[in-house]
């Protein structure tokens, strides 16, 4: 071991996951001039859910511009909600260009990680073993697929898939098409398939609000000017307006009794009213629950798509799945050739089923047996020299997750300055301020839109939201500076 106070470039830090997080933790440790850094990803290539995502109809539903490190400009995105694998080649470009390939190991699972003598151990699904002082967590929030436990689900004899497992052998065009879950995913699904398929019938528990966007095409004018004047891509970047209304949605979703609340619900609700002619689909697609309580659903066109004369909505409940199709409640069978498990993810893993066991023997699975959470979302008591990016009650707002991870990697930087300076051996954070931050954490959170009575992948086990509960000035607040007295600062 080196000396309390020399400068240690050397520690051994690891990422977990080359996702968006991990190839930002990559840029930044090599920036910091951290030498012996490794990244684990379990996949063979970087991106991680736009590298799992590859569903048609696949979009960015934040603006390109704002989707993107704010030190890697890109003035070439196509649109304004850019296709899914413009996103997946901008994370291949960028991690190329910065080497971060070179950092990683692909194809290694990490199973286990263990806190002891010091250091965090490793262990991968191959055999590998390694050794780190300092573990960055960055394994992405929604990729464990869930699935519907639908009775008959295993009888289906046609072609069924989750929506992030998409097999782009199976034919559509002219097929009997069936989307169950009318998320982000559904959604987009729908308008891609709609007209495509001989049939698409979307499947649909509760009805969701749509807040409608246009999708505009930067043009190759723009893109050109964009290219030439790096002043006014980084304006476009930091577009005015576009952060004036990160700034007010959250404050909005903060507070369900906020007049910016209102104003969504008025946008919503008038798109409903002008967008959908027909009287009974129109009340089928009405949602009975406060807009923005679930994740609110940006579409230019879902609305036309499920009117077109090859499109269904179903709203009968599934009964079960038989051979040939769905059985609905009312007894009608929807014969289908592909059906799509557009469901979600199990928002509540993060690293896991990776055992992660900390000082003295503890268990994540133990602490996080009632639910997932983090210190500020990236610290939890007895994993010491362990930081997460996107953690537990990490989202802010709907907005850029990208924007939320570079001020995370700024507040653990600053820890982790201390280990390398020598300062501190081990950084964990305490009980008692892991205690004070989750019972106000909570508090906030019944007051929160998202716990305005609906369901939906914000809420934990127990029906509390799981995002930060706070506005994005507050975040921005807590992210620029740790609050040492917060750490126990082993020298
Ligand atoms: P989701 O929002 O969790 O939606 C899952 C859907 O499946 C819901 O409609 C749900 O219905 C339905 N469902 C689940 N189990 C069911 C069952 N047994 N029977 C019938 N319906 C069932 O999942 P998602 O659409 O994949 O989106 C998840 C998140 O991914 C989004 O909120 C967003 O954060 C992210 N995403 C982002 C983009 C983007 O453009 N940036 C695109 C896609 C996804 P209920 O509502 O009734 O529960």
């Amino acid at each position: 071991m080196t000396g309390k106070t020399a400068k240690r470039d050397d520690l051994r830090v690891v990422v977990m996951g080359a996702g968006m997080a991990g190839i930002l933790s990559g840029i930044k440790l090599r920036e910091a001039g951290f030498s012996n850094t490794v990244i684990y990803e379990k996949a063979a290539r970087v991106g991680g859910t736009w590298r799992e995502n590859t569903y048609p109809g696949l979009t960015c539903d934040v603006p390109s511009h704002a989707y993107t490190y704010s030190f890697e400009p890109n003035p070439d995105w196509s649109y304004m909600l850019p296709p899914g694998a413009e996103v997946q080649d901008y994370f291949e470009r960028t991690a190329k260009k910065y080497k971060i390939d070179e950092m990683i190991r692909f194809n290694e699972e990490i199973i286990r990680c263990e806190f002891k003598n010091g250091r965090w151990h490793l262990d991968m699904k191959s055999g590998l073993h390694d050794e780190a002082d300092i573990v960055i967590a960055a394994t992405g929030v929604l990729h464990h697929p869930s699935l519907p436990t639908i009775p008959g689900l295993d009888k289906f004899q046609g072609t069924m898939f989750h929506s992030s497992r998409w097999d782009h052998s199976v034919p559509l065009d002219g097929r009997r098409i069936g989307v169950i879950g009318n998320g982000s995913t559904g959604v987009q699904l729908i308008c891609a398939l709609a007209g495509r398929a001989a049939k698409v019938q979307h499947f649909q528990r509760t009805a969701q609000w749509i807040m409608p966007v246009e999708n505009t095409p930067f043009t190759e004018e723009q893109k050109a000017a964009f290219r030439a004047d790096r002043a006014l891509l980084h304006s476009v970047q930091n577009d005015a307006t576009y952060l004036a209304n990160v700034e007010r949605f959250t404050n909005a979703v903060a507070d369900a009794t906020s007049p910016e609340i209102a104003q969504i619900e008025a946008i919503v609700l008038d798109n409903l009213e002008q967008s959908v002619a027909d009287p009974v689909l129109r009340e089928k697609l009405r949602p009975n629950y406060r807009a923005a309580c679930k994740r609110l659903i940006f579409s230019p066109s879902y609305y036309s798509a499920i009117q077109h004369p090859d499109a269904e909505l179903v709203t009968d409940g599934i009964e079960c799945i038989e051979a040939t199709g769905i059985r609905t409640r009312d007894g009608r069978l929807h014969a289908l050739d592909l059906l799509v498990l557009a469901t979600g993810f199990k928002a509540d893993q993060f690293m896991r089923p990776m055992n992660v066991v900390g000082r003295n023997g503890v268990k994540l699975n133990d602490v996080w047996a009632k639910r997932p959470n983090a210190y500020l979302a990236v610290a939890i008591p007895e994993f010491p020299n362990f930081f997460m990016l996107n953690g537990p009650t990490g989202p802010v707002g709907n907005f850029s997750l990208i924007d939320v991870a570079e001020q995370q990697w700024g507040y653990i930087a600053q820890l982790i300055e201390r280990l390398r300076s020598g300062a501190s051996q081990e950084i964990a954070v305490t009980q008692s301020a892991m205690d004070t931050y989750e019972q106000a954490r909570l508090a906030a959170a019944k007051n929160t839109i998202f716990a305005s009575g609906c369901n939906s992948w914000y809420l934990d086990a127990e029906g509390v939201p799981a995002s930060w509960p706070w506005s994005y000035g507050r975040f921005k607040e807590a992210m620029a500076a740790p609050q040492l007295d917060a750490f126990g600062l082993k020298a």
